[in-house]
Order: C-alpha cells, then sequence, then structure tokens
C-alpha cells in the first residue's frame, strides 16, 4: 500500500542517554510496526552521504559530524498514512518549538541533537531505506 511505510533513526543523542527503549515504546503505542532495524554507527563519510540534500545549509558539517559521533538505530515503520503520522509523533525540528507529547519535546537536547530522524515524504521513505537494508533485512 502507498505511503504506508517510513524510514526513521534514532540519533546519537538518543542512543546515548538510554532512550531506544522509551521511544520505541512510544512508536508501537503510536501504532507502527518495526519491519527492519539496525544498530550501528555510520562513518562521517556515509552520513554525508545520507544528508547530502542539506549540503549546501550551513549546519551540514556539524550535522554530519554528529550524525557520525556514535551509534544509532535504523529502521522501517509499517502503519497506514506512515509519513505524516510519524511526522506528527516526533515534532518539529526545534524541540523548543515540538508539541507537547512529541518524540522530540520529549527527548531532544537541541535542534541539532534532536533524538529522531523522520522521513519527510513518500517518495524520501522509499529511498532512505535502501540507504541501510537488503531486501534480506525487511519483513
Ligand atoms: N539541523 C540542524 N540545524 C538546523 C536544522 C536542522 O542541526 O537549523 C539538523 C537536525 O538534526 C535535523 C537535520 O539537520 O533533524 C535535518 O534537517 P531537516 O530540516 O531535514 O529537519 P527534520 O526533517 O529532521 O525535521
Ligand atoms: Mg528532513
Amino acid at each position: 500500500m502507498a505511503g504506508s511505510t517510513t524510514f526513521t533513526m534514532l540519533k546519537p543523542d538518543a542512543v546515548e542517554a538510554n532512550n531506544i527503549g522509551p521511544i520505541l515504546a512510544m512508536i508501537n503505542k503510536a501504532g507502527f510496526t518495526v519491519k527492519a532495524m539496525k544498530y550501528m554507527q555510520l562513518t562521517k563519510e556515509q552520513a554525508g552521504l545520507f544528508y547530502a540534500v542539506h549540503k549546501e545549509r550551513p549546519f551540514y558539517g556539524e550535522l554530519v559530524q554528529y550524525m557520525s559521533s556514535g551509534p544509532i538505530v535504523a529502521a522501517i515503520l509499517s502503519k497506514t498514512n506512515a509519513v505524516t503520522d510519524y511526522r506528527n509523533l516526533i515534532g518539529a525540528t526545534d524541540p523548543t518549538k515540538a508539541d507537547e507529547g512529541t518524540i522530540r519535546k520529549t527527548f531532544a537536547k537541541s535542534i541539532a541533537a534532536n533524538a529522531v530522524h523522520g522521513s519527510d515524504s513518500d517518495e524520501n521513505a522509499e529511498i532512505e531505506p535502501n540507504f541501510f537494508f537488503s531486501a534480506l533485512e525487511r519483513f
């Protein structure tokens, strides 16, 4: 079904703060099912490739440094309206602007170290998992 999956990463700040469990609990509680999952650390080169769309932005260097600074959890999530519903669950990029009850409001440390990634479109929700998962790693 189109639009039924999205891609997330639990970022280094969330992993470092022992928030993998609480964040996954919020994800499950909101009705998402895990279709693939991996615990790993990105190299600077890999983080740079994943965020290449932001190459010209002033925060790109810092973002790449940060996203390769420690392990992350990458996952494919399934639910009807997965992309939109997951963006609503994670909240605004800047946690000071995120709604109460969102993952970023609850767990983010700053606009850069903002706990989680979530795909911003159905197109990117198809592309982004290919960076992390083979067909054999999806269920
Ligand atoms: N980011 C940052 N400073 C900014 C904007 C974004 O450090 O001013 C980081 C932040 O970690 C964010 C990521 O870059 O999650 C990607 O930015 P985007 O605008 O795509 O935000 P998102 O889609 O993650 O909400
Ligand atoms: Mg984005």
